[in-house]
């Protein structure tokens, strides 16, 4: 593990980068600007490395980071209905940063701020724990609320994994997650459409045109959704499906196949077929958001000049449901209010491997 500087916020607090390594090769970076990992290497089939994480060269272009690559996503990950919500009686109204709808957090969310970073072991693992406080009222959001993000690199298997801690001092939704891009080629590949993908859900959670859940949770089966047998991410991007054009193509959360509530289980598989890479997401969260990466247009300028177009990254966000917040009290959907003296606790692992 190796620390070095990454350069001086514009108020001048300094911003320090981690590198991680193991005996596989792999090579995790992360930043305690936004708790942001900046870059991921990951051998292929030949052992050759890659960097399959979408990203910046420089602090300068993260504090602009409007496709959050890398970050960690919060208070409230994806999106709040109408910026709005009402828990024990009041309501608070955030900020409407997606159309009329809040979405991540807010102006300035979790992918933001400067957390506190700290070399941390454990058995078969090396990390970095960074931890931030959200004072009460921050983005609107009630409460003082205690945050601590870990990353760890496993010493002998290829997993990276996320451990996220929280506690607060008044009841409020929190719903945590990392916003890395992934193209398993490397991340200056172009488009992501010839993965194939795995999800582990017979459901989904469809929306309407603003990408607010419904409220229902619908079958996959049939649909373009379904990815319970492994598909080409572009196979059925083009077929005539209100929810693919709602999206923009995917950009939905799935409902995960669980045995029970909190297990830790496959949400889901990425395989690229030309370097061999897998990638496998076990989490402990009840869906996962898998956003092929609509919105990126090539307007930012990413690691080694590399030009990020419209798919040429995919995110597997480990969440709980979109607007759950505006669901309370339906049984389907997993609540995301923390009351003082409860702990969130999720975990999510990314574990690399290659075919043949
Ligand atoms: C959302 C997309 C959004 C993107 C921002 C994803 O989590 O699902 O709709 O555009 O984040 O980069």
């Amino acid at each position: 593990m190796k620390n070095e500087s990454y350069g001086i916020l514009p108020d001048g607090r300094a911003v320090t980068r981690y590198t991680l390594t193991n005996r596989g090769g792999m090579i995790l970076r992360v930043i305690n600007y936004g708790a942001i990992v900046t870059e991921l290497h990951a051998p292929d089939r030949d052992g050759v490395l890659a960097d399959v994480a979408l990203g910046y060269d420089s602090l300068t272009r993260y504090l602009e980071n409007k496709p959050y690559f890398g970050a960690i996503i919060g208070r409230v990950g994806n999106r709040i209905g109408q910026a709005r919500f009402t828990l024990d009686g009041q309501t608070y109204t955030l900020a409407q940063n997606n159309g009329r709808n809040h979405l991540h957090g807010g102006l300035k969310g979790f992918d933001k701020v400067l957390w506190h970073g700290e070399a941390v072991q454990r058995a078969g693992a090396a990390g970095v724990k960074f931890t931030y406080r959200s004072v009460d009222g921050e983005e609107g959001y009630p409460g003082n609320l205690d945050c601590a993000v870990t990353y760890w690199l496993g010493d002998d298997d290829n997993a990276f994994e996320i451990e996220y801690a929280a506690v607060t001092d008044k009841a409020t939704p929190i719903n945590l997650t990392n916003h890395s891009y992934f193209n398993l080629r490397g991340h200056n590949s172009g488009a992501i459409l010839d993965h194939e993908l795995l999800i582990n859900a017979s459901h989904f959670t469809p929306v309407d045109a603003t990408l607010i859940p419904t409220g229902e949770l619908r079958a996959v089966t049939g649909t373009p959704m379904d990815f319970t047998t492994p598909a080409r991410i572009g196979a059925r991007l083009n077929a005539d499906d209100e929810q693919l054009r709602f999206g923009g193509g995917y950009d939905h959360n799935w409902v995960l196949d669980k045995t029970s509530p909190g297990e830790l289980s496959l949400a889901a598989r990425a395989h690229e077929p030309q370097s061999g890479r897998v990638m496998e997401v076990w989490t402990t969260e009840p869906g996962v958001q898998f956003y092929g990466g609509n919105f990126l247009d090539g307007s930012s300028v990413g690691k080694g000049g590399a030009v990020y177009h419209r798919r040429n990254g995919l995110c597997l966000e480990t969440q709980h449901f979109p607007d759950a917040v505006n669901q309370q009290g339906r049984a389907c959907w997993p609540s995301v209010i923390l009351r003082p003296g409860e702990i969130y606790a999720q975990r999510t692992s990314h574990r690399f491997s290659c075919t043949k």
